[in-house]
């Protein structure tokens, strides 16, 4: 393997270097410690990226590494768990489908969020994916993702003294994070091509390690590409439509030939969003030139592709214009022959002159399984592609896999030690048991009420660390000092709204009534406090307008430091926010929020979800382990603020300040409990995992493997 800038280290820790490279450090708690401990300066330095910090670290570290008792327990302990995890042999699949010879998934997602020190993700999107990638290793399912290597994928926010988001693109060094470039057998880098208009685009590969799965990650920056195609992969989501098909016909096409490439055959393919609806293209293809009919071909796709959708906002799938696709795809059309239009016509949708190629049309045309990300996402979905399925099917077209999140990656560590004392050892295989969390009840509140105040102390000091660091060396002024949250309080309740600045999640709901928020904010006895972060996408306008205004608010003097912004949004910062908050905002315009899953993380930290029935919250909310904001049917702006305003004044903000004689609130401390015990189990990647193997993975597979058999009867 190769190791690039980092040394070698004596025979003692003589795997570190692989443990830096295999991305289940993001969550294993024993590397992270042992990486911490090596060098925690460095460790902070480098962003908590092992990789780099690796190839930075002085002699003297290693040398105290290779000889301190404390340091080497802790090593091995990270060697074993790396270990296990990559061998897989006692997982939950082994168990219950090792029968299954030869099976893998690949998972296409334009995004991967699995670390910050990797930045191939936007938002939402691209955390799912990581974590379902996280969980896939946990349960020992051979899953390959494939998705993109963006070189200036990411963007770091700052907000100048108007509140304007400025956005800073940072070209991501190579060398400092744990990729590798995959060789072809000859010893040069692997590269595929795929026909793009008249010509050509060469593809190469990098691969990451996590455990079990692997992540091929597709780069377009090769020296036979033209200047425009090495680009192509650079950047995600480009708006223009032209270069937007060019990267979905890389991700699409390139992405399976690269698998073949590879000598990788997978049995399910995973399309999670439409932007990789074109792998059924490329499969389809493959299949003609070897003489299948396109019947029986679309057939055997079909019954080999699951795809995920992931928005009902319709501007959210990719549609593009006939002529665009056909023009872009000449190369197929070459040896199509009269397949052509039956192909365009799969991805075709809308009525008259808007009939356009869907890339969703696509997905739900290629795939047998079909799934929206909560209950209520699968209804809108029904009725928003209804005309898809007129008539063809009588069974429910598409399911619901309820997203989750991978608790190893999101539990803060002190309550990690909590769940270990009170839940009993080896809960996290069994998290997914609602059962098991019932014992959530014997943690005294004392203690759980301790761990929440270390919680937000941690966080409020996170933000003071950050806002003295802009203050010292971007010379922002001290309102932006102040806006960056300097003066928040350890002691009233914090509620935090972080999410993408766009206009559906109405971040401007709770300032409806600017005069009510003030009072409620400043109330001399029971003052509260709010939280603000996220990105707005660069090209949207009303978007970064809503930030601008909310930071104008955070500058103002009557709301007296108590409303702060954090810019700069990313993994990094939401782990601090989903831990230390007091309560998770979440106001959407119904039904626009397929499922949300910051809610989640924040859930089983103990932060209470307090949110209008979007998304997953309608078939999570109990009445007693969270705050439901209901205005009743039809309610505009107008009235889910007065609801959201009545909340706080009358249940949540009177709870947090009800304190028994220890000083602890227990009636807030019962939500809090409620909380952790009613959504963790349900809420975790490893039950929706659990669930898409279960749901189609293992069916889809031998329903395969009876066709087989039948196959080769007489
Ligand atoms: C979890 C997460 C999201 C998605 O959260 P939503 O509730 O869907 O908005 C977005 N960005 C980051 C960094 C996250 O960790």
């Amino acid at each position: 393997m190769n190791h690039k800038g980092i040394k070698a280290f004596p025979d003692r820790i003589g795997r570190l270097a692989e443990v830096a490279q295999d991305l289940t450090w993001s969550w294993c708690r024993t590397a992270r410690e042992a990486f911490r401990r090596m060098d925690y300066p460095l460790w902070r330095d480098t962003s908590h990226n092992p990789f780099r910090m690796l190839s930075r670290i002085a002699e003297d570290r290693i040398e105290w590494a290779a000889r301190d008792p404390g340091f080497l327990a802790l090593y091995d302990r990270a060697v074993a768990a790396m270990d296990c995890l990559r061998a897989s042999d006692g997982s939950w699949w082994a168990a219950n489908y090792g029968d299954l010879k030869d099976f893998s998934v690949a998972y296409f997602s334009a995004e991967f969020g699995i670390h910050q020190s990797l930045p191939i993700y936007a938002g939402g999107l691209g955390v799912l994916a990581g974590d379902h990638a996280k969980a896939a290793c946990d349960l020992g399912i051979p899953l390959i993702g494939v998705g993109f290597m963006y070189p200036m994928g990411y963007f770091h926010q700052k907000i100048d003294e108007t509140g304007w988001q400025v956005e800073i693109y940072e070209r991501l060094a190579v060398e400092d994070v744990a990729v590798e470039r995959v060789m072809g057998s000859d010893g040069t880098p692997c590269q595929v091509q795929v026909p793009v208009g008249h010509g050509v685009v060469w593809v190469a590969v990098w691969r990451v390690r996590v455990g079990c799965v692997t992540l091929l990650l597709l780069d377009t920056d090769v020296p036979q590409n033209s200047p425009w195609d090495r680009e192509l992969s650079s950047r995600l989501y480009v708006s223009e439509h032209e270069a937007r098909l060019r990267q979905e016909i890389v991700l699409g096409v390139a992405g399976v030939r690269i698998l073949r490439a590879l000598g990788l055959n997978p049995v399910i393919w995973h399309l999670n969003e439409g932007h990789a609806a074109l792998v059924i293209f490329e499969r389809l293809r493959e299949m003609a030139e070897q003489g299948e009919s396109l019947v029986s071909a679309l057939r055997k796709v079909r019954s080999t592709t699951v795809f995920t959708t992931h928005t009902p906002v319709s501007a959210g799938h990719d549609a593009f214009q006939f002529h665009l696709v056909d023009h872009l795809l000449s190369g197929y059309w070459e040896t199509a022959g009269e397949r052509r239009n039956t192909l365009l016509a799969l991805a075709s949708y809308g009525d008259g002159h808007s009939r356009m190629f869907n890339m969703t049309a696509l997905a739900l045309r290629g795939a047998e399984g079909v799934n929206a990300v909560s209950r209520q996402h699968r209804d809108v979905t029904q009725t928003m592609f209804g005309p898809i399925w007129s008539g063809a099917h009588d069974e429910v077209p598409v399911r619901a896999v309820t997203n989750g999140v991978h608790l190893e990656t999101w539990l803060a560590a002190p309550l990690v030690e909590l769940y270990d004392q009170y839940l009993g050892d080896g809960w996290q295989e069994r998290q997914d048991e609602p059962a098991l969390w019932d014992r959530i009840q014997s943690i005294p509140d004392e203690e759980l009420w301790k761990v929440r105040l270390a919680l937000k102390d941690n966080l409020l000091s996170f933000i003071r660390d950050r806002a003295r660091q802009r203050w010292t060396s971007e010379k922002v002024n001290a309102c932006q000092v102040v806006a960056a949250g300097t003066l928040l309080d350890l002691s009233a309740p914090l509620i935090c709204f972080a999410r993408r600045f766009t206009q559906y999640k109405r971040p401007w709901l709770i300032f409806h009534d600017p005069a009510r928020l003030a009072r409620l904010l400043n109330d001399p006895r029971h003052p509260a406090q709010i939280i603000f972060a996220g990105k707005a996408h660069p090209a949207d306008e009303p978007g970064k307008h809503s930030l601008q205004d909310i930071y104008r608010r955070a500058m103002d003097v009557r709301y007296a430091g108590r409303i702060a912004f954090i810019d700069d949004y990313d993994l990094h910062v939401a782990h601090y926010l989903v831990q230390g908050a007091d309560v998770w905002l979440n106001n959407p315009l119904k039904p626009l929020e397929a499922c949300g899953t910051s809610g989640m993380k924040a859930a089983v930290n103990g932060v209470p979800h307090l949110s209008v029935a979007d998304g997953w919250w309608p078939e999570a909310y109990s009445g007693r382990n969270g705050w439901l904001i209901d205005a009743g049917p039809g309610a505009d702006d107008a009235a889910d603020a007065d609801a959201l305003y009545g909340l706080l004044e009358r249940e949540v903000i009177p709870a947090y300040y009800d304190r028994n004689e220890y000083g602890v609130p227990a009636r807030w401390l019962a939500v809090v409990k409620e909380s952790i015990r009613t959504i963790a189990p349900r809420f975790c990647a490893r039950r929706m995992v659990k669930q898409y193997a279960q749901d189609f993975y293992v069916p889809m597979t031998r329903r395969l493997h009876a066709d087989g058999v039948r196959g080769h009867e007489p």
